[in-house]
């Protein structure tokens, strides 16, 4: 046991009431990081989320509607190029059947994610927000769907999807590079944010931690990024190797480095919305428990049909694919219950 510095103690309180570091200091807590600087900074993160949501999770019915994709990423399971994946695309009536499923289990939002998939283009998936809005009162919808330009996100808005997903992957436009094809750019993902913001959705970025090439320096990177952008949400889970990747044989992310980003990014931004992402619970059995140890407060159930859940295989032995829809449900408010925490019905609009 070794007692962290008085140093890294007073760092820690500054983050903790200035919500702001330099450089400097981003890099010490990182470079210096231990289990003990870990249990401290997750006893600060989890008393700066208290007084905004307490112990209340969040939860967003995730509904996989296509692995076909334009793209190549190269960490990504369902990229282009490989051509073991068998494709599916989820047709208009199956998802809002599957968002009216969620509805009655008694999710209010609904997020559909899937892979770059010209059949989506805006009058389509236009439609289907529309749909899901009608049929699901009170219910926030949710894409993550991709790079699209200004206008598409402004048609998607006006159909009445209120929030959008899009990690940034990485702060660092290098590093950006060599984990894309030269096809894609840093540059217009970041300009995407910046355009779904201006058109008025409550905007998620994110980053995997541990993802080939990623360095300290990084994560200094990104932490610094959350603080200038202030996501409405930040999604981070560990980067784990597919085997149908060019980085099939790197090496996961960890679970401590994770959680230990998730405290930091709740001192960073004590509003925002923090999910224990299914990554973090597929590299360890209580992945999304600890998360919510360590500030999290948002998980997201599988509301895909069971049939397809196999094929939205972005990673090596993603967890919750062979479940139901209600059985994901149940299992996940018992894990909350456990830790004491609550599962929430709300929409769980950012409370700023
Ligand atoms: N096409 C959408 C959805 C991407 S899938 C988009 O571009 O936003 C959602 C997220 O899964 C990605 O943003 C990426 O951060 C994560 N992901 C992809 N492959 C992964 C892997 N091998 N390990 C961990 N996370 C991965």
């Amino acid at each position: 046991m070794s007692q962290p510095s008085a140093e890294l103690v007073a760092l820690v309180d500054q983050l903790a009431s200035e919500h702001h570091l330099d450089d400097e200091g981003y890099r010490a807590l990182l470079a210096n990081r231990s289990p003990e600087l870990a249990e401290l900074l997750a006893e600060k993160a989890v008393e700066a989320r208290e007084p905004i949501y307490g112990k209340k999770v969040f939860v967003r019915g995730l509904i996989e509607i296509s692995n076909i994709c334009k793209n190549d990423c190269l960490y990504c399971g369902i990229r282009r190029s490989n051509t073991n994946v068998e494709r599916y695309r989820l047709e208009p009536d199956t998802i809002v059947d599957c968002a009216r499923e969620g509805w009655e289990l008694g999710f209010r939002t609904i997020v559909l994610q899937g892979g770059e998939d010209a059949y989506y283009a805006d009058e389509v998936l236009g439609d289907v927000v529309r749909r899901i809005c009608e049929s699901c009162p009170d219910t926030a919808v949710t894409l993550s769907m991709g790079e699209r330009n200004r206008e598409s996100y402004q048609h998607l808005f006006d159909a009445g999807a209120s929030r959008y997903l899009l990690r940034h992957e990485t702060a660092n436009p290098e590093h950006y590079a060599r984990l894309h094809p030269a096809t894609m750019s840093w540059e217009h993902r970041m300009q995407c944010l910046r355009d779904l913001r201006e058109v008025g959705f409550q905007v998620g970025a994110g980053f995997m931690v541990g993802s080939p090439f990623q360095t300290m320096e990084h994560l200094v990177q990104e932490l610094r990024f959350v603080e200038d952008f202030k996501p409405d949400m930040c999604g981070i889970g560990p980067f784990i190797p597919h085997h149908d990747t060019p980085f099939r044989d790197e090496p996961a992310g960890t679970l401590d480095m994770t959680l230990y980003l998730l405290s930091l990014i709740r001192l960073i931004y004590p509003n925002v919305l923090l999910p224990a992402t299914t990554a973090l619970g597929t590299i360890d059995p209580r992945g999304r428990e600890k998360g919510m140890l360590a500030g999290a407060n948002v998980v997201m159930p599988n509301l895909s049909p069971v049939a397809v859940r196999k094929q939205y295989e972005l990673y090596d032995n993603k967890i919750c694919t062979g479940e139901e829809s209600a059985q994901c449900k149940g299992c996940l408010g018992l894990r909350m219950n456990l830790i004491g925490y609550e599962i929430s019905v709300d929409r769980g609009d950012i409370r700023k």
